[in-house]
């Protein structure tokens, strides 16, 4: 439960930087053809309910209210209230970057060579061809953390589920929310005059180049919940890491090997949901300002 209050963290920072329209609370959508395809998702609707996630079950009439436009074949919606969505990650992202420059965050765009070690602390990082000192250093570099960790001794079984997504402008429906069809496991989410379709598990490791033909295969998913879906502006596609560790749980807080080192990363599925959460756990750590999560499932040194 360490993301419950995820969407309160957000809206607190966003709230901060005068940038609350950039998330809205529309609840999450997942769509089931019918009771079988329900019932192999039913463990999971069960753990949510019993840690009191608000979920209602949708008849095809309800489905229609919400989301007109959702294919026929769609009988069964199971609807998430609580939830919430970015209309844009890159705007959120760079927003929270000028912002956070404003007020006295320095970012040095260099790529960090090593973490420096000395008498059993780690007293900063390599960078530009110097070393940049500090008191604290936060390894938050998603994939790239396992190898900045592993020259100091962690063997973090970090792995990569590289995943896609594609933009379609103009596409002639417009859900209001994302919408998530259990049997194609993608997410169809509106952005800012385009819509986006994200999905699929590649396990290609970090250097591969993007497989081009797996972002356009998401347009097929898109159909099978719009088929009347316009296809012929497709704007963007992308492919990203998604930095994942055997137990699906990230790697939070301080290193009992080295002093002055932090973790913030492996993040899976839902970084951009833990970022919040998890910044700002890490910033209290760092001022020692008490924290209400038990931080030991999450350290480095389980492994
Ligand atoms: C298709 C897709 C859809 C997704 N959808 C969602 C979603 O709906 N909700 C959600 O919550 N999450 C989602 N995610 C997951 C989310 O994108 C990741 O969990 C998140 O990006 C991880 O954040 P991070 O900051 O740890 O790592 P990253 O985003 O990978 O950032 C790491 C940064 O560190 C930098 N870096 C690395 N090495 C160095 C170095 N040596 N020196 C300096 N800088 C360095 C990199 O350049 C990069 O900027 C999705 C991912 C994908 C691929």
């Amino acid at each position: 439960m360490l993301y419950r209050d995820a969407i309160d963290r957000h809206k607190a920072m966003l709230a901060e930087m005068d940038a609350l329209n950039l998330i809205r609370l529309t609840g999450h959508l997942h769509l089931y053809r019918n009771e079988a395809q329900l019932a192999k998702d039913e463990a999971s609707w069960q753990t949510r309910r019993m840690h009191g996630i608000p979920l209602e079950r949708l008849s095809r009439k309800e489905i229609e209210a919400l989301e007109p436009d959702i294919a026929a074949d769609y009988q069964i919606g199971m609807f998430l209230p609580g939830h919430g969505m970015t209309i844009d990650p890159l705007v959120m992202a760079t927003t929270v970057a000028e912002e956070t420059s404003r007020r006295q965050v320095r970012f040095v765009a260099e790529k960090v060579l090593r973490l420096v070690p000395e008498g059993g602390r780690i007293v900063g990082v390599e960078a530009g061809g110097k070393v940049h000192r500090a008191d604290h250093t936060v390894v938050a570099a998603g994939m790239w953390s396992r190898e900045l960790l592993r020259a100091i001794g962690y063997n973090v079984p970090l792995e990569s589920q590289r995943g896609y997504h594609i933009d379609v402008v103009d596409p002639g429906v417009s859900p209001s929310r994302p919408v998530i069809p259990a049997d194609r496991k993608v997410f169809i989410t509106p952005m800012q005059g385009r819509l986006r379709v994200a999905g699929t598990v590649e396990l290609l490791g970090l250097d591969a180049p993007p497989t081009e033909k797996r972002a356009r295969l998401l347009l097929n998913d898109l159909a099978a919940v719009y088929p009347q879906v316009r296809l012929d502006k497709l704007q963007d596609n992308w492919m990203g890491h998604r930095p994942c560790l055997p137990d699906s749980l990230p790697v939070i807080g301080s290193a009992r090997k080295w002093a002055g080192l932090w973790c913030a990363f492996g993040h899976g599925h839902l970084g951009l949901t833990g970022a919040a959460v998890t910044g700002d756990l890490i910033a209290n750590l760092l001022c020692s300002r008490p924290v209400k999560v038990d931080l030991a499932p999450f350290s480095v040194d389980r492994f």
